[in-house]
């Protein structure tokens, strides 16, 4: 299959719509099935889902709003090894098998190892996840296998120079604020899969709604340009227009957002450079309304004794103070960067960071806002 030739656009289910947004399995299916009804009626088949989506609740929804009222052969269905979750062998082919049942299906169009760092590589090496998928694949349970990937350009590099064969994809968070930020690393980590021929999917193109909601200064720019396009369809054409990119999600939870994502990802348009030149003046003028005014020069961490990320967690921090919505991406990323650097609470106070930082920043004082928000309001789903 040439994944190149695929159709670009895909309906992302982490955050389907509910009834009380206190209760993650509430769904409000009358909604979701006009939602996915109307989406495959524009022409799109894809439909992305993981077993620990809704409080693991979330394969179970796609399967009564889809899978149970649609042709099997009239979408793609993708779903996710949860790498955090798993014990050992054994364990995967039960969740596994436990996934075809959520979800069911005799088996998945799409699969990937789910949200791979490095706090859960060497487990993978260790009981052949990698080897496990291909299994599946050469069984006929899955069709093409994938990767999530939320680390560093120099783990993904490593992961594929060692376990690549066995992986048809990788999905990437790629959106134009994370493009150089020292967290994520979008535009570098997008390099290394093309350095290694793999097709992307790109997760978070809005950056979980940042992206949709900016300030109006930014929102002028793009409006100026073209009044009759969302700033949605501006995100999510600047992660289709990279190279290797052949497919973005969009987790809509509205008509009005799946009316408006269909339009233009039908007859999908790559960014001009004019539209690029624009794009990269919003993502300044938003990154001036950013909480610390790190610069990531990294001059902070060269003799911190307890090896805390500061930049990192700052550019985490910034990027949760400009969400309104869920931060559940950047909890994932602190806890993966926490597993090989020092917790901003590990912090002894010693001031050495201060004196080295040619911004003058008060770094002492927003670690602490940064515990407040990452070590403190802890949202990594548990199981129910
Ligand atoms: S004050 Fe905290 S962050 Fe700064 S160098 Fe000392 S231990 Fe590291
Ligand atoms: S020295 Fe200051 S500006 Fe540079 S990375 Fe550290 S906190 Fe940021």
């Amino acid at each position: 299959m040439d994944l190149m030739k695929e159709k670009k656009f895909g309906y992302g289910c982490m955050r389907l719509p509910l009834l009380n947004k206190e209760d993650q399995t509430s769904f409000d299916y009358d909604l979701i099935n006009k939602l996915f009804d109307t989406y495959l009626e524009k022409g799109f088949t894809y439909f992305d889902t993981a077993y620990t989506y809704h409080g693991y609740h979330g394969e179970e929804a796609v399967r009564k709003a889809l899978i149970e009222r649609h042709p099997r052969d009239s979408f793609q269905l993708a779903t996710k090894l949860p790498l955090r979750d798993f014990k050992d062998n054994e364990d995967m082919k039960r969740i596994f098998d436990e996934q075809l049942t959520n979800c069911g299906v005799d088996f998945f169009d799409y699969y990937l190892l789910h949200n791979m760092g490095s706090n859960v590589y060497q487990k993978c090496c260790k009981y052949d996840a990698f080897d496990f998928v291909v299994k599946k694949k050469t069984e006929g349970k899955i069709k093409v296998v994938g990767m999530s990937f939320h680390d560093t350009p120099e783990l993904l590099e490593e992961i594929l120079s060692e376990h690549g064969n066995g992986l048809d994809f990788i999905q990437l968070q790629i959106n134009y604020i994370d493009w150089e930020q020292p967290n994520v690393q979008s535009r570098r980590c997008l390099e290394i899969a093309n350095k290694y021929n793999k097709p992307v999917i790109v997760m978070e193109p809005c950056k979980g709604g940042t992206l949709v909601n900016i300030p109006k200064e930014a929102e002028k720019l793009m409006k100026d340009y073209n009044p009759t396009v969302s700033t949605a369809s501006w995100a999510l054409r600047f992660a289709a227009s990279q190279k290797g990119v052949f497919r973005v999600l969009s987790g809509m939870n509205s008509m009005e957002q799946v009316e408006d994502n269909t339009s233009f990802m039908a007859d999908f348009i790559p960014l001009n450079e004019e539209e690029n030149a624009i794009i990269r003046n919003v993502a300044k003028i938003i990154n001036l309304n950013t909480a610390v005014q790190c610069t990531a020069c990294e001059y902070c961490t060269h003799e911190c004794p307890k090896n805390i990320a500061i930049p990192k967690y700052f550019a985490l921090y910034n990027s949760i103070m400009r969400t309104t919505g869920s931060f559940s991406s950047q909890m994932v990323y602190y806890n993966n960067i926490a597993i090989n650097h020092g917790k901003a609470s590990e912090c002894i106070g010693c001031k050495q960071c201060e004196r080295a930082c040619p911004q003058h920043l008060p770094i002492t004082t927003y670690l602490k806002d940064v515990v407040e928000k990452f070590e403190k309001n802890s949202i990594i789903p548990t199981r129910k």
